[in-house]
């Protein structure tokens, strides 16, 4: 579908959802808003055609010497949920152990900005991330926690407005080697 396609539908979609809830898209205060809505909304789902794993290959160098673990913390997550389209927002801490070749930290963060402008699920983002962080740079071993407040869970049904969801997903070292996953756990403030 190209560009111009995918927004007209868009605009329709959201002009029809005025309607659905009540109000009436041709009224004075919402002029222009189901094309703004659309554009917001083209630019908040604009994870399908990149490839984050080819961005994140770009910004490859040798190790140098450096064999210890590399953590990025607290990368900003903003996301909705394949469930109810609804936000989903909070933090993303990824660790590795390094091998021959180091990431570009600023591309870890662009490609995990990619994945979350996809209809998400926080336990397949938080497996997504590590399998590409694996298939780049093959560490000795890697670890992602992806700490978020699903408003489908705090905005309504239960309306648990305290509730955050916690996924961790460890491979190689920092999975076989409890010390190492303890570290990690620990320096992104989830040890209990
Ligand atoms: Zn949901």
């Amino acid at each position: 579908m190209n560009a111009e396609d995918s927004m007209s539908i868009r605009s329709r979609a959201m002009a029809a959802l005025i309607r659905a809830t009540g109000d009436d898209p041709a009224r004075l205060g919402l002029t222009g808003t189901p094309e703004r809505a659309a554009r917001a909304h083209a630019e908040l789902f604009d994870g399908y055609d990149i490839n984050p794993q080819a961005l994140l290959a770009k910004a490859m160098e040798p190790a140098d010497g450096y064999a210890g673990l590399v953590l990025v913390r607290g990368i900003r997550l903003y996301s909705h949920c394949e469930h109810h389209m609804l936000p989903m927002e909070g933090l993303v801490h990824v660790g590795y152990l390094p091998d021959s070749h180091l990431l570009g930290l600023s591309k870890v963060a662009r490609a995990i900005e990619v994945l979350t402008r996809q209809l998400q699920g926080q336990e397949r983002l938080t497996r997504e991330i590590a399998d590409i962080i694996e298939k780049v740079a093959h560490p000795k071993g890697v670890a992602v926690a992806v700490v978020a407040r699903h408003h489908c869970i705090t905005e309504r049904g239960v309306r648990q407005t305290d509730s955050d969801t916690v996924t961790v997903v460890t491979r190689g070292t920092l999975d076989s080697n409890p010390g190492l996953r303890r570290d990690f756990l620990g320096l992104c403030g989830l040890a209990g």
